[in-house]
């Protein structure tokens, strides 16, 4: 007996089914339905629960606090813009026994997606005036041509992203032939679908089999069916996940042979004790976590995350030395060239006892020429720089560790650049402060190594942050602030929004701002710093910052990343309900870096209050003055910009997960950790990997961040 698989399922076309005519086939296959496989995995949106569904004269007062479904056609469209901009659009729906009045708030366009006379379904709960009449608020609305559906199928109908050419009807009409196929016994196969995991794994963690998840997605005789289906399936799914990075990770161990590094712990030891400072119990233990894989036989790819300020240069640092004295060239690539010369600055100081050559590689070095005689002739040594670290000209004949800083701001094209130069494979670190949520971490950096640095250099203050209107009142508190920090020998940074439609309004909106300062604070030295200024002047003004010879530095964005000045306390961000909420994490992390209590003021743009700015706006700066922990908000984060926009997922794949939801699954996805590490035989990961190659292709085609 042959076993039915998703792999098997995946070889039989849906138009060598009987039933599936010319038409219906090409339907499917226009919108990447081709296999039974396909079909199967074509998850329903959601399902109309037929016991709730009424007859609109059957709904009463008593219905008001549950959710009913009318199913009827559509009478008439109105849309209407209120005083207060707010856009209202009105379907009448009628049924045989009467009618009622749908409202959706907002610009959701319903409009331009129906028409009247057609057939709809209508959810949500209903607002039952004493007059009688009958008004939906907000409520989801689908296609419903047919209505004999409702006596035919189970309690749930399964209702499916439109298809063109195909009405949700006939994708249900497919999919049960499907299951019937499946349902039989045929001589050469065993009825239904072939379970990766075993009974034992699927009785441990009360998990449905495969076959009957299948069946119950799409048609479920009540919720708990559903979600026991859901589960197993969302489970599945990140099981290929895992599977497909451990593959990634052991082919790539493989396939490359590390460099040998010669050091010893003593060595390492004293670097250690002689640094300025005493490392973080968390800053010691990912150091030795990063030096036990430069001496592994295969090459790093590992990941160096921690919060803002959390301390990671010193770390990096304390593999630089150790690649050093190893004989290699060391890359530390930054993403500014302020934040180069930062490091620059800061890793000469770690580096300090110890004789090693420390090359500074930007657009506007002047002995650029014996840099990269240096890079060429392989000598051993630090190379920072920006970009300007992988011109085409440039080719390291030498390097041992590629150190990527604020990889976020990097392109998987530049990150490979940077290791793929020289004919040597280099270990590679890569440091983010970019929390990453738990959830996305895998499907982000799977095929990475990760260490945590999870605590504070000692002696941190948190950060007290406040949240101002544009209102006058609240505008003069904002300046009072200022002279508190100012009296108090404080610095102080201003940072304006970024402005999308061009750098130089940025710089506008700066400027202005500068202004401002300036004439409020005559007898202060107010500085503005931003991105089209020259590499010399915005040293300049970085320099005099460190040095505590400015007091207000207004700037744009560019400050964002990586600047360490202990002795500003105060941080204001204006019109910060458009800022990003991870930036507003980071720019809040430039402060809170010395002895002083510092403080942050989020700042909504003038004459603007939480009550007048956009919903994501309020629940961005609602999020940051609440929660300090940036892992958290970027979680919420990703809660508030909502499904299927996750930035930097789609290019390794997102797309494939076609029910587990990274954002809400966390649990699923330990469970899947654990499931997957109790497979005991390689055959069932084999199996495992096997179907991932098949139905996650788009890991495959992207290279991620290899
Ligand atoms: P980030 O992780 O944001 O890159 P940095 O490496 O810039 O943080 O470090 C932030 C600041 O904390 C720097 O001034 C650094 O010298 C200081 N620092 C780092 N580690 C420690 C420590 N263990 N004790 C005291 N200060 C530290
Ligand atoms: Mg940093």
């Amino acid at each position: 007996m042959v076993e039915r698989s998703f792999k098997y399922l995946n070889t039989i076309k849906l138009d060598s089914l009987k039933g599936f005519g010319e038409k219906r086939y090409s339907s499917l296959k226009k919108s990447n339905l081709k296999s039974v496989t396909d079909l199967i995995r074509f998850y329903p949106r959601k399902h109309i629960d037929r016991s709730k569904v009424k007859l609109i004269n059957e709904i009463s007062q008593e219905d008001q606090n549950q959710e009913v479904t009318i199913i009827g056609s559509i009478s008439n469209i109105s849309v209407f813009t209120t005083k207060t901009r707010l856009r209202i659009t009105t379907l009448t729906i009628n049924d045989e026994s009467g009618s009622v009045k749908a409202k959706w708030f907002g610009p959701q366009y319903i409009e331009t997606r129906y028409k009247t006379e057609e057939r709809i379904a209508l959810s949500g709960k209903p607002d039952v005036k004493k007059t009688g009449s009958i008004e939906f608020k907000n409520p989801t609305i689908e296609k419903f041509s047919d209505i004999e559906e409702l006596n035919e199928t189970g309690s749930f109908i399964p209702i499916y992203q439109k298809i063109d050419g195909m009405t949700s009807s006939s994708v249900r009409k497919a999919l049960k032939e499907i299951i019937s196929i499946l349902d039989t016994d045929k001589d050469k196969f065993t009825a239904g679908l072939s379970d990766m995991l075993s009974n034992e794994i699927l009785k441990k963690h009360s998990l449905l089999p495969r076959y009957d998840s299948i069946k119950q997605i799409h048609f479920p005789k009540n919720e708990d069916q559903y979600k026991d289906a859901r589960n197993r399936l969302a489970l599945d799914e990140f099981l290929y996940l895992r599977s497909i990075f451990e593959n990634l990770k052991s082919k790539y161990k493989s396939e490359n042979k590390g460099l040998e590094f010669s050091f010893t712990k003593s060595d390492i030891e004293k670097f250690i004790e002689h640094l300025p400072f005493k490392l973080t119990k968390s800053q010691y233990a990912t150091s030795y976590e990063i030096l036990d894989d430069l001496i592994k036989e295969y090459p790093m790819k590992r990941l160096l995350q921690g919060d803002v300020g959390s301390g990671k240069t010193v770390v990096a640092a304390v593999a630089i030395y150790a690649a050093y004295i190893s004989g290699y060239q060391v890359a530390l690539m930054a993403p500014t060239e302020v934040l180069a010369e930062q490091h620059f600055n800061s890793i000469k100081i770690f580096l300090n006892n110890y004789d090693i050559p420390i090359n500074l590689l930007t657009s506007s070095v002047s002995d650029r020429d014996s840099v990269l005689q240096n890079i060429e002739n392989g000598t051993p040594g630090l190379f920072i720089g920006t970009h300007a670290l992988i011109q085409e000209k440039i080719q390291f004949t030498n390097l041992g560790l590629a150190i990527i800083d604020e990889q976020q701001r990097f392109g998987v094209e530049q990150r490979k650049k940077l290791i793929n130069q020289s004919g040597l494979i280099p270990d590679q670190l890569v440091m983010t402060a970019t929390p990453i949520p738990r959830t996305t971490a895998l499907s982000i950096y799977g095929d990475l190594e990760i260490s945590s640095i999870n605590e504070m250099p000692p002696g941190r203050k948190e950060v007290i942050s406040y949240l101002f209107s544009g209102l006058q009142s609240d505008n003069k508190a904002v300046f009072d602030k200022c002279i508190d920090h100012l009296s108090n020998n404080s610095q102080i940074f201003v940072v304006c929004p970024f402005i999308e439609e061009s750098e130089s309004s940025d710089i506008q909106s700066a400027e202005n701002v500068y202004s401002l300062y300036k004439e409020k604070f005559k007898d202060n030295n107010v500085k503005i710093l931003h991105g089209r200024m020259s590499f010399e002047e915005k040293d300049q003004i970085m320099n005099e910052m460190k040095k505590g010879e400015i007091d207000i530095l207004v700037s744009t964005v560019v400050i964002e990343v990586g600047i360490d000045i202990p002795n500003a306390s105060l941080m204001i961000i204006e019109s910060a309900e458009r800022f990003g909420l991870n930036q507003l994490h980071q720019l809040r992390g430039r402060v809170g870096r010395g002895v002083k209590q510092s403080e942050c003021i989020f700042h909504i743009t003038n004459k603007k209050s939480l009550l007048t700015i956009s919903d994501d706006g309020r629940k961005r700066l609602e999020a940051i003055v609440e929660i300090k922990d940036g892992f958290k908000l970027s979680e919420i984060d990703l809660e508030i910009r909502g499904e299927g926009k996750v930035t930097g997922t789609s290019q390794s794949g997102q797309s494939d997960l076609k029910i587990a939801d990274l954002r809400f699954d966390y649990d699923l996805l330990l469970k899947s950790k654990n499931i997957y590490e109790e497979l005991n035989s390689p055959m069932e990961k084999d199996l495992i990997f096997k179907e991932a190659k098949i139905l996650f292709p788009n890991y495959f085609k992207a290279d991620g961040t290899t």
